[in-house]
């Protein structure tokens, strides 16, 4: 199933070009699209505002959720954006504690 959704997105990509529609990702050059595989968070922001505007971004996302990566842009979803947020772990909350 999942390499289906591999094998649907890029195949999507590719039918969106051919027929003109935007793919942020794919227009310009090789450095306009660095952004979505930059380390810098300010970087991975542009690219996820950029996503908005693609053609495939619901496939995208499909994508990502299929396949969780450590790094890069996809679907407007940053690598903060998943990884889990961070905070007390379930059952230890103050409310309630002895104080
Ligand atoms: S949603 Fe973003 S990462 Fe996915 S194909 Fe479109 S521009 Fe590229």
């Amino acid at each position: 199933m999942s390499a289906t959704i591999r094998g649907e997105l890029i195949a999507a990509v590719s039918e969106a070009i051919e027929i003109g529609e935007h793919v942020p990702c794919r227009a310009g050059d090789v450095i306009a699209t660095a952004a979505w595989t930059s380390d810098l968070p300010e970087d991975q922001l542009e690219a996820a505002r950029a996503c908005r505007s693609c053609a495939v971004a619901r496939l995208c996302r499909a994508y990502i959720a299929a396949h969780p990566r450590e790094w890069g842009v996809y679907g407007g979803i940053t690598e903060a954006d998943r990884k889990p947020a961070k905070g007390r772990p379930c059952g230890t909350s103050k409310r309630g504690a002895a104080r």
